[in-house]
């Protein structure tokens, strides 16, 4: 159970493999692209007309400070560390990964490796908390399962069973305590941009537009960079490597996610400190644990080796 919980035998212990062979349909995939580009082309679009009374640069460099706090606090602890296993670490690491991954809004640590463990033990099959492909293979069964997967699967009131899922988070008081405080690092993260705007304008009307931009955008935008993981990269993208379900490598989400995106590699080899493995594929999260490991902050790092790669390439 907690090997496969974990995900270290997800492509050893190969079960029965549903694999959808159908190719997708033109509109759905149309319908992938419009959902997530019409809503950032309207919030592009409102930069110029704010720029100059609303938005400034300290408003652009507070968020993007705390995107990329909380982002990596996500993909780098949340994600890598806490929920996979792909490096150990010292305490003050563990503990600040878990405290900037909570301050990204995805919902109390115990919560959020709970709900990752159940989706890669059961990926896109029966138990999966947000498979795009938990109502079919239709047009209109994809677009109902990628509002699913994207953020309709958040407001089911069912949670994942921590006790079940994330037995070693539980046991560590460090961890219990984090998740216990997460209305408290709610307000870090909302009230720390407009504080910061506010003394290095030192204004009021400074605290306000950093508190829209560095607050409210900050953690909405990022909210949609990780679910689109959950939802894009599940329908559209490559699958250049052996993974049992439908998850997908999606390059032009790369960047912005941190090397999240490469989600064909996780997929195939959850435990790999490294998601962008082949030549090219940006992945800003592992470079962020290579740095950590050269500071000697982390250790017994997993990075992908040529054997391991060889053998779960298709
Ligand atoms: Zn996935
Ligand atoms: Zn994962």
């Amino acid at each position: 159970m907690t090997a496969t919980v974990e995900g270290s035998t997800q492509v050893d212990q190969d079960g029965p493999k549903p694999m959808f062979g159908e190719p997708r349909g033109l509109w759905p995939q149309i319908g992938t692209y419009l959902f997530i580009l019409i809503p950032f082309v309207a919030l592009i679009a409102a930069v110029p007309f704010a720029w100059g009374w609303g938005l400034g640069w300290v408003d652009v460099g507070l968020a993007a400070f705390f995107y990329t706090f909380t982002c990596l606090g996500t993909t780098v602890g949340f994600h890598r560390y806490f929920t996979h296993g792909a490096f150990k670490a010292k305490r003050a690491v563990r503990v600040g990964l878990a405290i900037s991954g909570s301050m990204s809004l995805q919902g109390p640590i115990l919560h959020w490796v709970a709900d990752h463990r159940r989706h890669h033990a059961f990926a896109d099959r029966d138990g999966d908390p947000h498979s795009p492909w938990a109502f079919g293979t239709s047009p209109a069964a994809l677009v109902k399962g990628f509002w699913h997967a994207h953020m309709g699967w958040i407001f089911d009131r069912k949670l994942t069973n921590a006790e079940r899922f994330a037995p070693d988070m539980l046991a560590d008081p460090d961890i219990r305590r984090i998740d216990k405080q997460f209305g408290m690092w709610t307000a870090v993260t909302m009230l720390a941009p407009p504080v910061l705007g506010g003394l290095l304008t030192w204004s009021w009307w400074g605290a306000v537009t950093a508190f829209f931009w560095a607050s409210l955008v900050r953690v909405s935008f990022l909210h949609h960079v990780t679910w689109s993981t959950n939802s894009i990269c599940h329908i559209v993208g490559n699958r250049p490597f052996k993974s049992r379900d439908k998850a997908t490598n999606f390059w032009p989400l790369a960047i912005l996610s941190m090397g999240e995106a490469w989600h064909n590699l996780h997929h195939a080899d959850p435990t790999s400190a490294r998601h962008g493995v082949q030549r090219g594929q940006i992945d800003i999260s592992a470079r962020l644990i290579w740095l950590f490991e050269k500071f000697g902050w982390v250790s017994e790092v997993r990075w992908p080796t040529p054997q391991r790669l060889a053998k779960l390439t298709k």
